[in-house]
This record gives structure tokens, sequence and C-alpha cells, in this order.
């Protein structure tokens, strides 16, 4: 029996050797979370480096007709941008401000009543 492929990329192609799927597939994904589950700067570094060979490389195999920058970053840095552990994406209205009142200033400057009762 021989051993499982790992979900690594087949260059200049940039598809997966185990799934042949775009890399970094589902599984590089999971594989890759879960190694730099304590270093996730680390981890973004490193899909950096993997983005900036990627397009040099993708856009060299067809240069008119690559992939947008937009669709490169996504694919390599978008999905590990996203807080929490990955199995969802945030609600819709996640981290937008609310519109009331208070909101505008909520976010930078501290509220003097809530002050006054943490002192207490
Ligand atoms: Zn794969």
């Amino acid at each position: 029996m021989t051993p499982p492929r790992p979900h690594l990329p087949i260059r200049p192609l940039w598809l997966c050797r185990a799934c042949a799927a775009p890399w970094p597939c589902a599984t590089a994904r999971l594989t890759l979370r879960h190694e730099h589950t304590h270093d996730r700067v680390a981890l973004l570094v490193y899909l950096g480096g993997q983005l900036h060979d990627a397009a040099d490389e993708l856009y060299r195999l067809n240069p008119h007709d690559g992939p947008e920058p937009r669709q490169l970053f996504d694919r390599f840095l978008g999905w590990a941008l996203i807080r929490g552990t990955g199995s969802s994406p945030p609600p819709p209205g996640a981290g937008v401000p609310d519109n009331s009142p208070a909101g505008d200033r909520a976010c930078c400057v501290p509220n003097p009543a809530t002050n006054e009762d943490q002192t207490r």
C-alpha cells in the first residue's frame, strides 16, 4: 500500500498533486491551519511567499489570460485572514459598526460613563 500523497502544489501550474484542485486545496488549507495553529503570522508570511511565486509563474505561463490579482489574493491569503476556526464565514454585517449616535465614538473614545462604572 502506498502512503497518501501530501496536498502540495504542482508548479508552475499550482494545482494540488493529490486532488488536482487549485492549490491550496481544502485539505491543504486545513493542514496549513492546523500546522500553524499557534503561529498565524508565520502562516501568513508563508502564504504571502507562495502567492508571490504563484503570481509570477501563472502569469508567465499564461500572460494574456492569467488570474485576476484579487482572485489570487483570495485563493492564497483571503481564507487565512478570516478569524476563528474557518468552519464558517462571519455573519453578514459582522465587524461593521452600527449607525447609532454613540457608534461613531464608541470604537475609539472611551465612554466616560462606562469608565466611571469600572473604577468603582
Ligand atoms: Zn489537494
